[in-house]
């Protein structure tokens, strides 16, 4: 609800982002993401806003720049760049990076779901707005957002992040290399096993159970990330994995637009 475009925690993220890029007059911001991002869709929304221009590397066909996602980002005045898994899978390489600055010189790179250390601040900044809490939970995919939370979190909240995908053995170190931990730092954990099968994938029955929450809760949700983690959370709560009395919130983190059929 912070903004009808830049939504949810993408905004957050993006704040510091783009001041930055605006201190240093940046020609543009170049990023990356999948056909449905909600990352693609808020830094095409805040480029238009800032007149700075924006480059998305799309992963994926480009008949995909038909889908709502690409198609408002297109009409926004975002370039978009399709390329294979194989190109996509070299987003973090110097090599790529160097010749993407070369193809589009004075842009502003900024990583896959805006995860990076100028994100953590603007994120740091919702504690702000919560009500004391025993722990706080949410969806967690690239781990920015959650390694921003726990850059100030108070110390009576612990963290539960919901891994939306398949995050074993990577996602915990992830979150380390934007948020070093301190000396045994134990405020937070990891839920690896409520992903569904894997990023965007969700059961029919799992789906169903989403809507039936969202309903009940009068929350809109999505399968992807809020929603995946609500479910996950109901069933965790369900197994007693959860102190009986605590108080919880769970943080929606937005990304309804990645919802819309095409
Ligand atoms: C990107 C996104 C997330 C994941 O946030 P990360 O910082 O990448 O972990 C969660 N929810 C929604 C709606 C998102 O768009």
């Amino acid at each position: 609800m912070l903004h009808p475009e830049i939504s949810g925690n993408k905004w957050r993220k993006l704040k510091y982002v783009l001041r930055h890029a605006l201190s240093e007059d940046a020609r543009g911001l170049l990023t990356f993401g999948g056909a449905y991002s909600n990352h693609l869709h808020a830094l095409a929304a805040a480029g238009r806003q800032l007149e700075l221009a924006t480059a998305g590397i799309v992963r994926g066909e480009a008949d995909s720049i038909n889908n709502p996602t690409l198609s408002d980002a297109s009409a926004w005045g975002m370039a978009l760049e399709f390329v294979d898994r194989r190109q996509y899978r070299l987003r973090h390489t110097q090599a790529y990076l160097t010749q993407l600055a070369y193809r589009y010189p004075g842009y502003h790179i900024v990583p896959e779901g805006g995860s990076c250390p100028l994100a953590l601040p603007g994120v740091a900044e919702l504690w702000q707005e919560l009500p004391p809490s025993d722990e706080l939970i949410l969806p967690v995919a690239s781990g920015g957002t959650l390694a921003g939370l726990l850059s100030a979190r108070p110390a009576g909240t612990r963290l539960r992040g919901y891994a939306v995908l398949k995050g074993k053995g990577w996602l915990a170190e992830t979150v380390h290399q934007l948020y070093p931990p301190a000396d045994g730092d134990s405020g937070w954990q990891l839920r690896l096993d409520h992903h569904g099968g894997g990023y965007a994938k969700c059961s029919a029955a799992d789906r169903i159970a989403i809507a039936q929450l969202s309903g009940e809760l009068r929350v809109p949700l999505e399968p992807v990330y809020s929603g995946k983690a609500l479910l996950g959370l109901f069933r965790d709560i369900a197994a007693g994995c959860y102190t009986p009395g605590s108080r919880l919130i769970f943080l929606h983190t937005g990304g309804l637009q990645g919802a819309r059929s095409g």
